[in-house]
């Protein structure tokens, strides 16, 4: 299983040791040319609206966009959340889709408010056992989920993990909390 991280901006690095620790064969994802010797996708934290513009400029959006259309698996966690989702609404009320539209959802950017920008909170995630250390940092509301999307934890009533498929996407940051059971079970999952 050779691993990709997109490694543009963000939090990458972060999830590469969590990959390596679960023995993963990690790449981390520049240019086009390492799209097509990945067998999944993680999409990092960071700056989505950076992010989408380095998709662009670095000709990686379409690859991307072509290898998630014909099945690639991929896990989104906050920013990577944005960049999976159908839809997404800004701060100012905007609305334009997300830049790889592999996830049926509708997410607002920055949207818990200012009091709770960054907090934590122990999660109950669907077929694990025990809590899961949810760490939110100015992490994406999600407003609409399509039917075919599991959501596999929620937050105060709203969905934080989701599952369509083979791709998931995460508003908090498994790769930040010490616990390795999300990485693990999405990889046990996709490679069998
Ligand atoms: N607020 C960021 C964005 O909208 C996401 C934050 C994160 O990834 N921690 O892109």
């Amino acid at each position: 299983m050779k691993a990709g991280v997109l490694a543009l901006q963000g939090a990458f690095r972060e999830h590469v040791e969590v990959l390596d620790a679960l023995g993963a064969d990690v790449v981390e994802v520049r240019v086009p040319e390492h799209v097509n010797g990945i067998d999944a996708l993680f999409l990092p934290g960071g700056e989505s609206t950076t992010v989408g513009k380095l998709l662009a400029s670095s000709d990686l959006g379409e690859p991307l966009r072509a290898r998630l259309a014909d099945g690639l698996p991929a896990f989104g966690t906050c920013a990577g959340l944005i960049l999976l989702a159908r839809d997404v609404e800004d701060e100012h009320g905007d609305a334009y889709p997300g830049p790889l539209a592999a996830l049926d959802c509708t997410v607002a950017r920055n949207a818990y408010g200012r009091q709770r920008e960054s907090f934590e909170a122990m999660l109950t995630v669907a077929g694990l056992d025990g809590t899961f250390p949810g760490v939110f940092i100015r992490s994406p509301v999600v407003t609409a989920v399509g039917r075919s999307v599991e959501v596999l934890a929620t937050h105060a009533g709203t969905p934080v993990l989701l599952r369509q498929g083979r791709v998931w996407a995460a508003a908090f940051h498994p790769e930040l909390s010490g616990d390795l059971r999300l990485h693990q079970r999405f990889l046990n999952e996709v490679s069998s």
